[in-house]
């Protein structure tokens, strides 16, 4: 039985990969911050496919919360197989010279700080060097990260650069020790985080130049997130694998 933490699984694309990986064996922490009757809902919808479902709320980007977490799974699930970093967040649209710096640092601290600290705990656990027994991590970037995201959120399109530097330098750290770490880097996907920008004519604008002429699903991307953490994907080592309808 092999187990999971998503991060940000209380909706949108965490909960999506947390679906997909239930149905494809996993048993599952879901991370949450503030949905806890979406997370204990989903919850239930696991457990009715026969896995294992551990609700778990915490702020990615508080030490204190992340490592008390991650002592929850060792005490109530097991040892840990897998870690999927996709809790992240955008502020509103604006321009740089609009931005406050509290607001970088809260993107920042959630969308790579909590990425950095779960991964460690998660490296604690998994690596072969630590006495584990290996496993896998997908961290979420975007296509942000190479498009700019220029007058709407350049601070998270920097903060899903970041994401990309460590999935290369983090997979190579690690490749000796059993752990392989990848991402997936989406494009426009039909979640609510859109709704936190409130730029409706830069969604519009973006939409439009998608070559596949539609919004991704998150069902979309939990299939990559699922075969990046499987053993069916084992010679891909430090990969961003662009999920953008070819944007
Ligand atoms: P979403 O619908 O807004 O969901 C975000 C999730 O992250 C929620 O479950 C939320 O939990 C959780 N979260 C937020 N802050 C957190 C914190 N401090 N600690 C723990 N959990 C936290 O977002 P999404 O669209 O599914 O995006 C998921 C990931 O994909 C993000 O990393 C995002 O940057 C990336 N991505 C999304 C798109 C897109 O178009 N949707 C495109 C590219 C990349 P609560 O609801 O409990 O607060």
């Amino acid at each position: 039985m092999k187990i999971a933490l998503i991060t940000g699984a209380s909706r949108g694309i965490g909960a999506a990969v947390a679906l997909a990986c239930a149905e494809q064996g996993w048993d599952l922490a879901l991370n949450y911050a503030q949905g806890a009757p979406a997370a204990n809902a989903l919850a239930e919808r696991i457990r009715a496919l026969g896995r294992r479902a551990l609700p778990l709320q915490a702020d990615v980007s508080d030490e204190a919360q992340v490592r008390a977490m991650f002592t929850r799974i060792d005490e109530e699930l097991g040892r840990l197989d897998a870690l999927v970093n996709n809790a992240g967040i955008v502020a509103r649209a604006a321009r740089l010279d609009e931005m406050s710096v509290e607001r970088w640092q809260r993107v920042f601290g959630v969308n790579v700080i909590g990425t950095l600290l779960c991964s460690r705990e998660a490296v604690k656990r998994m690596s072969t060097r630590h006495g584990g027994a290996g496993g896998s991590i997908v961290n979420l970037s975007s296509r942000a990260a190479q498009l700019g995201s220029p007058n709407l959120y350049v601070d998270y399109a920097a903060s899903k650069g970041a994401i990309d530097s460590l999935t290369i330098g983090l997979g190579r750290e690690l490749i000796g020790e059993g752990i392989r770490v990848n991402g997936v880097r989406p494009g426009i996907i039909d979640t609510d985080i859109h709704s936190d920008a409130a730029a409706p004519d830069l969604l519009r604008a973006g939409l439009a130049t998608i070559p596949l002429q539609r919004m991704g699903t998150a069902a979309e991307v939990a299939q990559a997130v699922c075969w990046l953490l499987s053993e069916a994907s084992s010679y891909t080592v430090g990969a961003t694998l662009d999920v953008t309808g070819g944007r």
